[in-house]
């Protein structure tokens, strides 16, 4: 379908649906190309619907086999059926059930919507719209029913039959080969939280007592053989059902919690009531095949599904504009949950640096659109950072807002009063506006408007006075479809830094809020600050207090004297990144000014040698963060025009080899300090070791290649852990020759039998800044490791190619057009993976005009090919309008 033909779904447009589903039983025989699905639907009318409105069922590439009302055959006339729709034209105008009889091919479902197949394991994904791919059905959110169902299967192929809720029944078949199993979920719930598996599976197994004492059996299936890489998902999934209890009050409310783990997966996880399928990304670990970073991303993941479980489950959303309301909350929810089981400042720098890369980068492109979107015509095109990591922003913010003791109350009152329903933005703000007395209507503009504003801030110190005046201004630049921009509720939380320590804030403005929070909320505003003993240095958004750019004109010597004296460490990192960000800019920009990048590397590279022998040993997770200078892909941004990826990579380059160059021997012996004889421990603190002597590794491999080689050879050889080893294989990388193509190969040797540790070797391969690594790439894709059919494979090699800024920009139009031509192959089996990667597009407009026309044309190339799926067509047209 070209998606001229598509509808514009809009949110104004939405009305309640004429009819209700009260209970669905589902009667599901599971075949390998021909499974039966027996749907019975006890169906009224909706009060609040249009009386005598015919019943519209929804479907997708669905084959109807039998239709009966009460029981009883319809006449052919009395409905009309499509793939796409069943339709009632006069149903009756009171109770009665519908029972539709379907049949689909899993093994034929490539798109991974609705049930399919993988590896050999039945299994569903029914978010966004996937269950009418299984069965017609009212298939929107706010049609929320009980589920009971059935499962039959070969007991040989599918031994673990598993779907929503409580099973309560289960036994053979006559003759033996076949067995059922019947799962009940007292909870109703919206059709895109149904699921199911079937398969043969291993699993770990614990018993769980919540604070109010129901006994909950936990357990987490991953494929035979694999069951002892799932210790760490179980342990993750009980402390963060604890921490709901403790922090939100929150207690899980069935018999049973499973978590299934399948290899073919087009998201990351889905918290289906009950029973969370995950992609096996997010539940394997052991050392071996697993890094910090992964153990990292399990925890929070795990975490976040089965936060679900109150928000978006028990209360959904009404629509799916409302998207946010589940997904900014619970990763809010999430994030915090990390933050309190690992270092607080840690978590919220690289939580901000994912925001910075992924969402500000969608804000500041044609892709652009608000954290509740007005309209759309794909849904699956906006599970975005800006629904989610931005969503969690707008959270983070309202809680600074109303205060700590209004937001829980809020959170308890939205609990209490939305609980079975299905709700809204509004339903959810009403509730703090309700505990807080705050009048929230300003601050819900954040859910409406789109684009990163940017806040202007400037300071004057009266010495006379003793008064320090903070003039902020803010502005955000337009988007798409919306030219004129309103300011927005900011929340600035702030000091001022003296000569020993913060001074104390002392202020009449009505904008101060106390606690040292400024709410900024007009166009511009001043705030003076009283008896001001000294001089200050602002340190503004401390903590990240509001996702926005900030332009505050600090030169280099108050930047480094924060880096040392704040005392917020969010900003004493900011601080640094600033110093280093400006530099890149500039030579970015102009890259005749290569050379001025000595001169600032010397003045960090001062500042960081004090900072490496006297801090860096007790906090190395955030002596990490700093060293890590500014991502290219942000350093793109800022520039914002014309920009020349290759200056970009070069300036990047020069600055860390100057860096590493000037500390030289310090970089080696801190190294040797970090060294731990101890066993691999995935912990917080024995990963922020790692993470320190992996980024001095990474120095070293810049700025001396040769001892870079060869510790990196010898941190491979001795690893006996993941994080290490692939620390050493980018390190290596980084440093072109035979030594490289060594331990590449000696890589892929070690780990041939295991295919998420060779994603990670694909993709580091993809990420090499040099000219012939698509040629490279393109030769991986014959590599036995890869496969154009798995999400995963797809997304490591080619997601991480379109990810390597120099490369994918090449200055030919190579690039592009390889994406362009795996985003056509691509979308006939699976529409979700190949959208998701032409968004990598979204930069484009940014560019020097050579790869500019360039990018258009292979956009072009891909918005004219014939029948096009919905999602790509719908993401070749906004990229390029
Ligand atoms: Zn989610």
């Amino acid at each position: 379908m070209r998606s001229d033909d598509t509808p514009l779904i809009r949110l104004e447009d939405y009305r309640p649906s004429d009819w209700l589903i009260d209970t669905v039983d589902l009667d599901i025989s599971l075949h390998p190309t021909k499974t039966r699905i027996r749907s019975q639907l006890a169906l009224r009318p909706n009060p609040a619907g249009r009386p005598g409105a015919p019943l519209v069922l929804d479907g997708d590439e669905l084959k109807l086999v039998a239709i009966r009302l009460d029981g009883l055959l319809i006449d052919e006339a009395a409905y009309s059926v499509t793939p796409q729709q069943l339709t009632l034209h006069a149903p009756p105008t009171r109770r009665f059930t519908l029972m539709i009889d379907t049949e689909v091919d899993p093994s034929a479902n490539t798109k991974l919507m609705g049930l399919y197949l993988s590896s050999h394991v039945y299994c569903t994904q029914c978010e966004a719209d996937g269950f009418r791919r299984i069965s017609y059905f009212l298939d929107r959110p706010d049609v929320m029913s009980v589920y009971t169902v059935r499962l039959e299967a070969r007991k040989l192929i599918a031994p673990v039959l598993l779907s929503n809720g409580n099973r309560v029944a289960a036994g053979e078949l006559p003759g033996g080969e076949r067995h059922f199993a019947i799962w009940h979920d007292p909870h109703p719930k919206p059709a895109y939280l149904f699921a199911l598996v079937g398969g043969a599976l291993d699993h770990v197994r614990q018993s769980y007592v919540t604070a109010e004492g129901r006994s909950v059996e936990l357990a987490v299936y991953v494929e035979p053989g694999k069951a002892d890489r799932a210790g760490w998902a179980m342990d993750c999934l009980v402390r963060c059902m604890r921490w709901d209890e403790r922090v939100f009050g929150r207690n899980y409310d069935l018999d049973v919690f499973n978590i299934v783990a399948v290899s073919d997966f087009n998201m990351g996880a889905m918290e289906n009531k009950g029973l969370n399928i995950f992609n096996d990304k997010y539940v394997l670990a052991d050392p071996q095949t697993a890094t910090d970073g992964d153990y990292a991303s399990i925890e929070a993941i795990i975490a976040h599904e089965y936060f679900h479980n109150w928000t978006g489950n028990r209360i959904t959303c009404r629509d799916w504009f409302q998207l946010c309301l589940k997904e900014g909350l619970t990763v809010f929810r999430d994030q915090e949950f990390s933050a309190d089981e690992r270092s607080r400042p840690v978590k919220r720098i690289a939580d901000v640096r994912t925001l910075r890369t992924t969402q500000f980068s969608e804000d500041a492109g044609p892709l652009a659109h608000p954290v509740r979107p007005r309209a759309y015509k794909e849904i699956n095109n906006f599970y975005t950072p800006t629904v989610y990591e931005k969503g969690a922003e707008v959270i983070r913010m309202l809680k600074l807002l109303v205060g700590e003791a209004a937001f829980r109350a809020g959170m308890d009152l939205y609990f209490e009063r939305c609980d079975g329903t299905a709700a809204t933005i509004e339903d959810f703000l009403g509730c703090f506006a309700e505990t807080s007395g705050h009048d929230l209507t300003h601050f819900a503009r954040w859910y409406e408007q789109a684009g990163t504003p940017t806040i202007v801030a400037s300071g004057r110190y009266d010495a006379a006075a003793r008064s320090y005046t903070l003039d902020l201004a803010q502005k955000t630049a337009p988007t798409p479809g919306q030219p004129e921009k309103q300011p927005v509720v900011l929340p600035v939380a702030l000091g001022l830094v003296g000569g020993s320590g913060d001074l104390p804030l002392a202020t009449t403005s009505e904008a101060y809020a106390g606690n040292g929070i400024v709410i900024f909320d007009q166009p511009s505003l001043s705030v003076t600050f009283t008896d001001v003993a000294e001089p200050p240095i602002p340190s503004l958004l401390r903590g990240f207090s509001a996702p926005v750019r900030l332009e505050l004109d600090l030169d280099e010597a108050a930047l480094l004297r924060l880096f040392s004296a704040d005392s917020d460490p969010f900003n004493r990192w900011q601080a640094w990144q600033t110093v280093a960000m400006r530099a890149l800019v500039e030579a970015g920009r102009d890259p005749g000014r290569l050379d001025a990048l000595v001169t600032t590397g010397q003045a960090l590279a001062t500042g960081l040698r004090g900072f490496l022998t006297t801090q860096a040993p007790s906090d190395p997770a955030f002596a990490a963060q700093v060293l890590r200078l500014p991502a290219l892909g942000d350093v793109a941004r800022e520039i914002g025009r014309d920009v020349d990826p290759d200056a970009i990579q070069a300036a990047h380059r020069r600055l860390s080899t100057e860096i590493g160059h000037r500390l030289g021997p310090d970089l080696l012996d801190l190294r040797e300090r970090l060294a731990s004889a101890a066993r691999y421990s995935p912990d917080a603190a024995s990963a922020g070791r790692r993470a320190l002597r992996n980024e001095l590794l990474g120095l070293i491999a810049l700025s001396a290649p040769d001892s870079g080689a060869q510790l990196a050879e010898a941190q491979f050889a001795a690893g006996d852990n993941l994080t290490d080893r692939l620390a050493a294989l980018a390190a290596m990388t980084l440093i072109p020759g035979e030594a490289r193509e060594a331990l590449i190969a000696r890589f892929a040797k070690t780990y041939a039998a295991e295919p998420l540790v060779l994603d990670k070797w694909l993709m580091a391969q993809a990420l090499i800044p040099e000219s012939g690594t698509l040629d490279r790439v393109r030769s991986l894709m014959q590599h036995p490791a890869f496969s154009l059919t798995n999400p995963n494979r797809v997304r490591a090699l080619i997601g991480g190619f379109a990810a390597n800024l120099t490369q994918f920009n090449r200055t030919d139009g190579e690039g592009y057009a390889f994406l362009a031509e795996i985003v056509i192959a691509l979308d006939r089996t699976n529409p979700q993976v190949a959208s998701r990667l032409l968004a990598s597009f979204k930069s484009w407009r940014m560019l020097e005009p050579r790869r500019k026309a360039l990018a258009e044309t292979k956009l072009g190339m891909v918005a004219n090919t014939p029948n096009l799926s919905r999602d790509v067509a719908d993401i070749a047209e906004r990229t390029l309008a």
